[in-house]
C-alpha cells in the first residue's frame, strides 16, 4: 500500500481530528442523516495521519429504516385516505344531485297533472253545455244530428 491510497481526510494531530467530531456529527444532524452512535480518531500508519472513524449501531439504522418504512406508509395512506374521501364526496354529490333530478321530473309530473285535471274539468264543463244547448236545440226542432 503507497502513501496515495489513503483517500480518507486527513488530520495532522488527534486533537484536531477529535476538534472536528462535533461538526460533521452537526452537519449530519441538519441534513437528517443517520448519526453514529460512536465516533473516534485513529492514527493510519499508510497515510501517517489521523482519521475519523463513526460507528453506526445496527439498531439505530434498522430503527432508521423501519421510521422511513412507515413514514412512506403514513404517506401512502393519507393519499388513500384522502382519495377515498374524494370518492365519497363525489358519490354523494352524485347522489344527491340524482335525488335533486328525481324531485324535479316528481314537480313537473304534479304541475303537469294539475294542468290536466284542469284541462279536464274544463273539457267537462264544455261537455255539459253542449249537452245542454244541444238538448235546447233539439227540443226547438232546429237541430238535428
Ligand atoms: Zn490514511
Amino acid at each position: 500500500m503507497s502513501y496515495s491510497k489513503c483517500t480518507k481526510v486527513k488530520f495532522s494531530s488527534e486533537k484536531y481530528a477529535k476538534d472536528h467530531i462535533p461538526r460533521i456529527l452537526e452537519k449530519k444532524k441538519k441534513r437528517n442523516k443517520n448519526v453514529p452512535t460512536e465516533m473516534g480518531t485513529y492514527f493510519c500508519k499508510l497515510c501517517k495521519s489521523w482519521h475519523i472513524t463513526a460507528v453506526y449501531s445496527a439498531t439505530s439504522e434498522a430503527y432508521n429504516s423501519k421510521v422511513q418504512k412507515l413514514e412512506t406508509e403514513v404517506k401512502e395512506l393519507k393519499l388513500d385516505l384522502q382519495h377515498s374521501v374524494d370518492q365519497d364526496w363525489t358519490a354523494e354529490r352524485r347522489k344527491i344531485r340524482k335525488d335533486e333530478y328525481v324531485q324535479q321530473i316528481l314537480e313537473q309530473n304534479r304541475v303537469l297533472r294539475k294542468k290536466n285535471k284542469n284541462l279536464e274539468n274544463q273539457y267537462d264543463t264544455l261537455l255539459s253545455k253542449y249537452l245542454v244547448l244541444k238538448k235546447l236545440v233539439e227540443d226547438a226542432g232546429h237541430f238535428n244530428v
